[in-house]
């Protein structure tokens, strides 16, 4: 049996384990995927034997920055992103590093439509998901990129790490995360997204923006995936926006992980293999 794992600490919300069970179930393969809950005080001497046990690693909080340099090659999304979710070991038993989360932006998007090439774009939060998502708004074309953030030098920092890579494309700004500064970005902008924790269960009734800011052109993508649909997305729905639930990132991620763990063997992947078990366990319909 091909043995994978998915680090983090706490885990105890982490879907990885009954998704990619599921997908590994319906192609017939051989394989597990386990939760292992790494504490901080482990985590390195984790790292240095996990080679011999696993074949595959999907990395969660708190470890996709910290995961990178146990890694011997790494793609180019993990040297800008400087954060890494999937990890492959390599036949020497060393860890290659990629991030599969900035991909599975793009295809939420594309997959309702949504192209940024050339638009507004407006990144609520400054943390790894939201590196992901300013990489791939940037790569794909974005006019105009705004970073909101609680912590606005953390918004600086994503900003400069942004700018240091991309020299064409998006003009990147940040603003603070409060009610002034957001009504003029979201008024600007064409496709808003929350990057933030805000809204995830058990906070499931709050929301990062007022529903009064919420505009029938805005498309509304929440990468917050449990609950499948958030405050913010419900409130969306109802004004009129193109709403995208977090839970299509989180498969388009997995699938994109299935693909570099297995490769020729994952060509039959299924995202409605994973989609299924997901709307089972989450108990609603996306
Ligand atoms: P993170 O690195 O810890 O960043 C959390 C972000 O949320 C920071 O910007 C933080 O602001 C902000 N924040 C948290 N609580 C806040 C509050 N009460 N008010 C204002 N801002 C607040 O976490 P992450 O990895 O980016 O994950 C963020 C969310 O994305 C989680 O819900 C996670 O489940 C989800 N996610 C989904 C996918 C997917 O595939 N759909 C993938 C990755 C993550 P400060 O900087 O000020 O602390």
């Amino acid at each position: 049996m091909m043995k994978y794992a998915v680090i983090g600490w706490p885990l105890g919300h982490s879907m990885s384990p009954l998704i990619h069970n599921a997908s590994f179930e319906a192609m017939g393969l051989d394989c597990r995927l386990e939760a292992r809950a790494v504490s901080p005080s482990q985590f390195e001497q984790f790292m240095n034997s996990a080679a011999r046990e696993y074949h595959g690693i999907a990395v969660t909080l708190p470890y996709k920055t910290e995961v990178v340099r146990f890694c011997r090659e790494q793609d180019e999304e993990v040297a800008i992103i400087g954060a890494a979710n999937t990890l492959m070991r390599m036949p020497n038993e060393e860890w290659r590093a990629h991030n599969t989360d900035a991909g599975a932006v793009g295809r939420s998007l594309r997959s309702a439509g949504v192209e940024p090439r050339d638009k507004t774009v407006v990144v609520l939060g400054a943390g790894g998901a939201a590196r992901a998502v300013c990489f791939q708004v940037i790569a794909d074309g974005a006019a105009r990129l705004i970073i909101a953030n609680r912590t606005r030098s953390r918004a600086e920092s994503l900003r400069r790490d942004m700018c240091a890579f991309f020299t064409r494309g998006a003009g990147v700004e940040t603003i603070d995360l409060n009610e002034h500064t957001l009504r003029n970005a979201i008024a600007a902008a064409d496709i808003l997204i929350n990057t933030t924790s805000i809204g995830m269960y058990p906070h499931v009734e709050e929301s990062p923006i007022p529903r009064g800011m919420l505009k029938k052109d805005l498309v509304v993508f929440d990468v917050v995936y449990n609950p499948l649909e958030t405050k913010l997305l419900r409130e969306a729905r109802s004004a009129g926006a193109c709403a995208i639930p977090g839970a299509e990132m989180l498969l388009y991620q997995a699938t994109e992980q299935e693909l570099i763990w297995l490769g020729e063997k994952a060509k039959k992947v299924d995202i409605n293999v994973m989609r299924a078990a997901l709307l089972k366990e989450l108990g609603r319909s996306l």
